[in-house]
This record gives structure tokens, C-alpha cells and sequence, in this order.
């Protein structure tokens, strides 16, 4: 299990430990992934496409139960299980484009990252499913 902090290492030495995205708060898993305002912008953006608004916990395995929960609420279960991931995979990928390639942070290309790894995941099909909702 990945400590709570996350550390960037480039080049051997520590980076900041701020979180990329806010600058404004230090970088846990919990802040990273659903407790900073990029992130939960980008999770408020998913959940509208099945018109669900939620109030995010503190904690990841918090959030998963939850998304679990929601489950229910949405039609298309199997797209929703994917999304989930979709959504938590894009967050970590710029997230390091961010750290280590000084990427930006644009919401609308992570909403792009995180549809295409849906229809990868789960085809056409899904992506069918998907577009019901957008
Ligand atoms: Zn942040």
C-alpha cells in the first residue's frame, strides 16, 4: 500500500509536496483523488451524465463503497463500474503529466481521457451506453 503522502522523485530529488492541481493543499491519495477541487470537478462532471449529484466522502475506500451504492441509480450498470475507474485512472495520469512533464490541468481533456478509456474498456456497446448520458 502507497503511503498516504505522495512524493514525487524526479531526477532523485523530492519535489513539491503540494498537490499538483491546487498547490494549495498537501498531496494525499485522499486529496488527489476526491478531495481536491480539480478532482471533484471532474467527478461532479461524470456523475451529471446520470444526474446524480453526490457529496464525496473523506476517504478513497469511502468513495468506492459509495460508487457502489450509486450503483443503483444509474442505468447502465456496467458502464457505471467502468467509469469509475476511467475517472480515477485519468485523475492519476495528469496528474503526473502534471509532476513530471509539467502538463496542464484541463478538465475538458480529462473528461475526453476518461470517455475514451470507457469505450477502450468496454467497446461500442458501452460507448452507446455512455452517450445516452452525455
Ligand atoms: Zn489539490
Amino acid at each position: 500500500m502507497v503511503g498516504e503522502l505522495l512524493p514525487k522523485f524526479t531526477d532523485g530529488l523530492v519535489g513539491s509536496l503540494l498537490c499538483p492541481f491546487c498547490k494549495s493543499s498537501e498531496e494525499t491519495i485522499n486529496h488527489i483523488f476526491i478531495k481536491c477541487k480539480w478532482s471533484l470537478r471532474l467527478w461532479s462532471t461524470c456523475l451529471s451524465w446520470w444526474e446524480i449529484l453526490a457529496c464525496l466522502p473523506e476517504k478513497l475506500n469511502e468513495w468506492m463503497d459509495c460508487w457502489q451504492v450509486l450503483c443503483q441509480a444509474a442505468k447502465s450498470i456496467r458502464v457505471w463500474m467502468v467509469a469509475f475507474h476511467a475517472i480515477y485512472w485519468s485523475i492519476w495520469d495528469i496528474r503526473n503529466e502534471v509532476v513530471f512533464k509539467q502538463g496542464v490541468t484541463v478538465i475538458d481533456r480529462a473528461v475526453e481521457m476518461v470517455i475514451w478509456r470507457v469505450v477502450c474498456v468496454g467497446g461500442m456497446g458501452m460507448l452507446r451506453s455512455l452517450v445516452v448520458h452525455l
